[in-house]
Formats: structure tokens, sequence, C-alpha cells
């Protein structure tokens, strides 16, 4: 034996090593994390750094596995957040499903890269038909392609990376892949809505147009982008000679969950000849359901749509896809390299290279593909459904209570709220923002969640209102129930007490 030996797949002894470590880690998943009580330890950033301050991450010499699996389990697994505990409510952070986890073994262990055939034969047809049956499931026709990415950020930057290049070939005659950005680039304008993901911003400022090229629309009430405010912006930018090049529709805002009208979007994209992105990295999955699809109804004329299976298809991260209506849009950033797709690389053995961003690229497809294979559509969409349920449930709650205030009527699974003592329905909507109350209940809220996190009670998300800090349920788990919210509802007014209890006594 060398000493390599049972250090690789492919001997005996590799193998044997093999299945002793999975089973090993899978052990210490389930002691050290999966049967944790709370949702997470309450350890403070301190604390974490002086655990991991006092061992050396490169010793000279190592140690048996089994020490260090013992160790990860202690320092790390244990003191991991659980997504998969039933009030780890706080982000678009989903609890992995069993089947993606058992995939996710194996693509670790085949290590495939989906950057060319010859490193991934098999894996780049799943691709290929996973691709092709997302396609179908958006409604896009025969002519769609994709490619799958690790997450929202990914997708929404090569969407944008096609849009801007399509521009400048079609409508200023410039190739931005050879020769840069044209001059008239500075007058180029991306639309979403002031609820849209932050990651618009990023990809106009990294594609050299700057966070100032994206103009944000005003929503409606229910944080939709509004139509007619589209066409007063639209309007405004042709008057000031600017170029909008591409609108940006969400479904599924990060925040409230909130889906734009995607049909009157795609109007206003073909009648301005922009480029209709749908940013579905949320909302994608209602897809999956004969009673919610309805509600993602004109993504199939978008000219490209993210979609995240690490949020609401519940497979571990990192795992995304960015769909095409229009394979061929691929052409706009292709490139070819002689050690992976070169000019004449036979078309029968496709390199996947050609429609990435990234070259070395993980095997995720097949988390999807064995979920989908084993669970079918229809169980999966009854995940999905339940957890919309949830929210409709928690929002009922919160309505009911006199100390919340209910920040919107969930379109998904986001639930907003504040919890507001005096008058939690007073005036109903969102508020005066300017008052010394409005300043005083978002305090209290940054000191609710806070406190929930540092004492494991809840893991509970946060985000602003008209400048306010509120509280928010993402209730992506299936295994959350009403009573947990209630549970969660239940914690906050708690901890909110031993806070105002702690203010009243500073004060005197
Ligand atoms: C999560 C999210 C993103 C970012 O996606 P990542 O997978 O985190 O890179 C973009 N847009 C929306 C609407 C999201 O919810």
């Amino acid at each position: 034996m060398t000493t390599a030996d049972d250090l690789f797949l492919g001997t005996d002894a590799g193998n044997d090593a093999y299945r002793k470590a999975v089973s090993r880690a899978s052990e210490a998943v389930v002691e050290a994390f999966a049967d944790e009580a709370t949702p997470y330890s309450g350890a403070s950033p301190g604390s974490h750094d002086d655990r991991f301050a006092a061992v050396d991450p490169l010793p000279d010499e190592g140690q048996s596995l089994a020490e260090t699996v013992e160790e990860v389990g202690d320092r790390v697994l244990s003191e991991s957040v659980g997504v998969s505990d039933p009030e780890c409510v706080a982000h678009l952070h989903c609890p992995p499903l069993v089947p993606a986890l058992a995939a996710e073994t194996a693509i670790a262990a085949t290590n495939q890269s989906l950057d060319s055939w010859d490193q991934s034969p098999a894996a780049t047809h799943v691709e290929r038909r996973m691709v092709e049956r997302l396609c179908e499931l958006f409604g896009y026709g025969p002519g769609g392609d994709g490619v799958f990415t690790s997450g929202g950020t990914q997708s929404n930057f090569q969407a944008l990376l096609l849009a801007r290049n399509r521009f400048a070939r079609e409508r200023l005659g410039r190739r931005v892949k050879e020769s840069g950005l044209p001059h008239r680039a500075k007058s180029m304008r991306l639309l979403c809505s002031d609820a849209a993901h932050f990651t618009a911003e990023q990809a106009a400022a990294h594609l050299g147009l700057g966070e100032n090229a994206v103009v944000t629309v005003p929503t409606d009430d229910e944080y939709r982008m509004d139509p007619e405010a589209l066409d007063a912006t639209l309007a405004d930018l042709r008057e000031r000679d600017r170029d909008p090049f591409a609108l940006v529709g969400t479904a599924g805002t990060t925040d409230f969950g909130s889906i734009d009208p995607l049909d009157a979007l795609a109007d206003r994209a073909e009648a301005h000849d922009c480029w209709f992105h749908v940013d579905a990295a949320y909302g994608g999955a209602l897809a999956l359901s004969e009673t919610h699809r309805g509600k993602l109804a004109g993504i199939e004329r978008a000219d490209s749509l993210a979609v995240d299976f690490h949020k609401l298809f519940y497979q571990p991260i990192s795992c995304g896809a960015l769909l095409l209506g229009d394979g061929d849009d691929f052409d706009l950033i292709r490139r070819s390299a002689a050690y992976l797709n070169p000019e004449e690389a036979d078309l029968d053995a496709p390199n996947l290279v050609s429609k990435s961003v990234q070259t070395t690229r993980r095997f995720d497809a097949l988390k999807p593909y064995v979920t989908f294979r084993t669970l079918g559509r229809e169980r999966l969409a009854e995940l999905v459904e339940s957890t919309l349920e949830l929210a409709d449930d928690a929002a009922a709650l919160l309505a009911d209570a006199p100390d919340f205030e209910l920040l919107n009527d969930p379109t998904l699974n986001a639930v907003v709220f504040r919890y507001r003592p005096e008058g939690g329905r007073a005036g109903g909507g969102r508020g005066d923002p300017r008052s010394d109350d409005a300043e005083r209940v978002g305090r209290l809220n940054a000191a609710i969640r806070e406190a929930l996190l540092r004492n494991g009670d809840a893991v509970v998300g946060r985000t602003e209102v008209d400048g306010r800090t509120c509280l928010k349920l993402t209730l992506l788990n299936p295994k959350t129930t009403v009573e947990d919210v209630a549970g969660i509802l239940d914690a906050v007014r708690n901890r909110a007490r031993t806070i105002e209890v702690a203010e009243t006594a500073l004060r005197r």
C-alpha cells in the first residue's frame, strides 16, 4: 500500500475509507446539528473568534479523521444556524431535502466539471436535459436554453451582461466583447422596481455602466412595480435622450415576496425594445404548483429569467439557473479556448463552458434531478403550497394581535411586521415614519431581533419599511406550524418586555 492508498477512491482501502468517512460525517451532522433543540446556540461573534483563535487550521502534523470530525461536530456543526429548525425563519435560506443531500454526496465524489464534455460526459447531458425541462416548466418554446449558476447573483449578472451586449451590438453597432463599452454607454439605463434585489445595481456596477445607470420605478402598496409609473419613467428617459436597455421584473421580492405584474412589464419591454429579465430567484418555485403558477403569468415572455433552487426548491447551496427564451443569445459572450472548446469542436459533444461565466463548474443540476425524480412535481408543489398557506395563517395571527402591526399581505411566504405594543392596528398602514414613536418602535424591533438570536429563541429576519426596522418571518420550512409561529410571536413579546423594562430602569 502506498501512503495515498486510503486517501483516494479507486482502491479497496480508499473505497473503504470513503464509506467510513461519509458515514462518520453524516453521524456527526445528525448528532451535533440535526438533533439540536434550538435554531442557534446564541454564541456571539467574539466567542467564535476566541474559539477558533485557539485552533491551527494548518498544523504540521495531522490527526485521525475521527478526531477531526469530532472536533468539527463540537466547534462548527453544533454552532451552526439550524436551517432545518422550524423556528429558523429569517432568510431565504432553506432546509435542504434529504434526496438532494444524497445527490450532493455523489456530486462531490464524482467531481465532474461542467465546462467541457470530456470532464463531465453524462453530467453535461443531465444538465442539458434539466435545462430543457425547466424551459418547458416556465413556458419557453423550443428555442429556450440555459445554464446552471451559483445562484441569483450570478444569474442576474449574466442576464444583464447579455442584455448590455445585445443592446450595444444592435443599437450602437458595437461588439462590447471585443471592443469594450461604446461612448454612448453613458446613457444606458436599467429599470427595476424600488423593491428589486440589490444585485441589479451590483451588476450595473460590474458591467461598467455604474450603479447610477439603475433607475428604480415606484411600487404600489403591495410592493409591486406600478406599470403606470413605469410608463412615466420610460417617457422621462426618452425625453432626456437616455437609452433604457433592460427592464428587470421581480417574481418574489426578497423582503416581501411580491410579484411584479410581469405581463404588463413584458408589454413595455417589447414596446421600448428592452431586454426583459425576470428575477424569479425566490418566486420561481410557484411554477411547480397548478394553484399558484398563474401568479407568474408573463414570465414566458422574458428574454431571460433567474431561478434559485437553493431557496424555495429546498436544494443545498449552491444551485441556481439562468434560462433564456432564445438560446442563441449565449453567442453574445461565447469564447473558445483550445483546451476546452476549440472552434472546430465536435458539435455532438457539447462544451457548456461557452454558456457560463464560470470555467470549472459544479454538477449542481444533479440535485434537482435527484429531487424531482424522487418526489415528483406534485409532491414538491405540495411542500411549497403548504408554506404559502402557513404565511396566510401567520398574517391572520398578526392582523388579529393588538400588539403587532402587519406590513404586507403575503404573496409567497414572507411575512413582514412590527411589534408595536401601543396600537398595532392604529392607522392600519405603514404608519408615519417621521414620528418619534416610529423611531422608537424601529429601534425596539431591531433590539428584539438581536435578543432572539443571542438567546437562541428564534432566528427571525429584519428589513426596513419607510426607513424603520421591522421583523420578518420567511416561512420556507414546510415543517413549521402555525403553533411554531405563535411561539415565535410570544418570544418576540417576551424579549420586547425585557428590553422595555431594562430601558425604563436606565432612564430612572
Ligand atoms: C436571493 C435573491 C437573489 C440573490 O441570489 P443568490 O442566490 O443569493 O446569489 C437575487 N434576487 C432575489 C429576488 C433573491 O431573492
